[in-house]
């Protein structure tokens, strides 16, 4: 599967990956972050075909693409992500 990885603590809720992304797999969260904004996530069990459009408009390098993942690579990266 493809999928993204958003650090919410970098994201600051611009949306602009959302505008982006060709198969609406981006979502605003309803809880904010430590600063105070509301960061994206990606949507579960959506198309994502990890394009990349996201990762590349975002202007706080929040976002890693997984490409050809299975769910203990993803969670696995996650963790690494997030720290
Ligand atoms: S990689 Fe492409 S399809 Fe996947 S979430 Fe990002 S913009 Fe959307
Ligand atoms: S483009 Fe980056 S900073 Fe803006 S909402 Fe998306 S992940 Fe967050």
């Amino acid at each position: 599967m493809n999928k993204i990885i958003v650090d919410s603590e970098r994201c600051k809720g611009c949306c602009l990956c959302i505008d982006v992304c060709p198969k609406n797999c981006i979502e605003q969260s309803g809880a904010p972050n430590a600063a105070g904004y509301y960061p994206v996530q990606f949507v579960l069990d959506s198309d994502c075909i990890a394009c990349a459009l996201c990762g590349t408009v975002c202007p706080d390098v929040a976002i890693t693409v997984l490409r050809d993942v299975d769910e203990d690579e993803a969670v696995a990266k996650a963790a690494e992500v997030k720290g």
